[in-house]
């Protein structure tokens, strides 16, 4: 079966917000709740969505937002522009509140470093999402792959998708604290299996595999680093012969890259 999943944009815009909560999730995850009357129209509908979200500059503390004209996003004479790409892990727009979660990864990265020491009172920029692609139709069950960066949209595919659609978890993280991300409700949805990074590759790979075949309705999300994904899609693709249609598989980083660009293929010398 050839899944189907529609598309829909929304009107770019690009909000300044005040953090207005800090929070640590797990040790390493830390969750930013925004506010702002901009968030009154804020609109993401699909699991995968993401936003670029603006930094201060770590040298000067300024936060520099690109002009907006009508080819998006440019660039202005002034300031030092920083953004990287984040999930909007919770909307509540009645609220004018907007959920991120941040991984902790170090100092060498800006938004690591800013989420660190965030708290209530400062400001970010955010752009987007520019449009959404909805959870498949016809989806009978899910399978998702994700390290820590990850789980927010697995958070989201968890509350998106229809009732009663069974999800497997396999998540390559650092360490066991991140084993509670998940709230009692969601947890309870997924059937689970955790793997420590350190394990490397082989470990996750062969979790992968004691999978056994994957139906045609069954749908693959995988999202975290770049490198550690590119064998899995191509066992997915080439020896369990999945179609594009039915495997998103995202490099949302990549070992000693600044700000992947994840609109690149995940896999040059084998895209989709
Ligand atoms: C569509 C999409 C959605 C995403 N959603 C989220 C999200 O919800 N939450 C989230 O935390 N991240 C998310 N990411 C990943 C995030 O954008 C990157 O991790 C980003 O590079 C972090 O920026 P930085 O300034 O901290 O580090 P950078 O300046 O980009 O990188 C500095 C160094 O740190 C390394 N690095 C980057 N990220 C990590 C990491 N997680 N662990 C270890 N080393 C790292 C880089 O390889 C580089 O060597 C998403 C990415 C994409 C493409």
């Amino acid at each position: 079966m050839a899944f189907s999943r529609d598309r829909i944009r929304h009107p770019f815009a690009l909000r300044r917000l005040r953090v207005s909560a800090v929070d640590r999730v797990v040790p390493n995850i830390v969750r930013v709740t925004l506010t702002g009357p901009e968030l009154a129209d804020f609109a993401s509908s699909g699991p995968g969505d993401h936003v670029k979200v603006f930094f201060p500059d770590p040298a000067s503390g300024i936060l520099t937002l690109p002009d907006v004209d009508a080819q998006g996003l440019r660039r202005g004479e002034q300031g030092v522009v920083i953004s990287r790409d984040y999930t909007p892990r919770a909307i509540r727009p009645a609220e004018l509140e907007l959920d991120l979660d941040i991984v902790i990864h170090g100092v060498d990265g800006p938004a690591s470093a800013w989420a660190q020491v965030a708290k209530p009172g400062d400001w970010l920029g955010v752009a987007g999402p520019r449009g959404s692609r909805l959870v498949p139709s016809g989806i009978e069950q899910l399978v998702v792959i994700a390290d820590e960066t990850g789980l927010p949209a697995v958070g989201r595919w968890l509350e998106l998708l229809p009732a009663g659609v069974p999800v497997t978890g396999l998540f390559f993280v650092l360490d066991e604290s991140v084993e509670s991300y998940f709230d009692q409700e969601a947890a309870s949805r997924l059937d689970a299996e955790w793997v420590t990074r350190d394990d490397g590759r082989t470990a996750l790979e062969e979790s992968l595999r004691s999978l056994g075949s994957i139906g045609g309705t069954t749908f693959v999300f995988m999202a975290g680093e770049a490198d550690l994904l590119v064998p899995l899609r191509r066992y997915l693709r080439h020896e369990l012969s999945l179609p594009a249609e039915q495997v998103s598989a995202s490099g949302y980083w990549r070992r000693g890259i600044v700000n992947l660009d994840h609109h690149a293929p995940l896999d040059p010398g084998d895209p989709d």
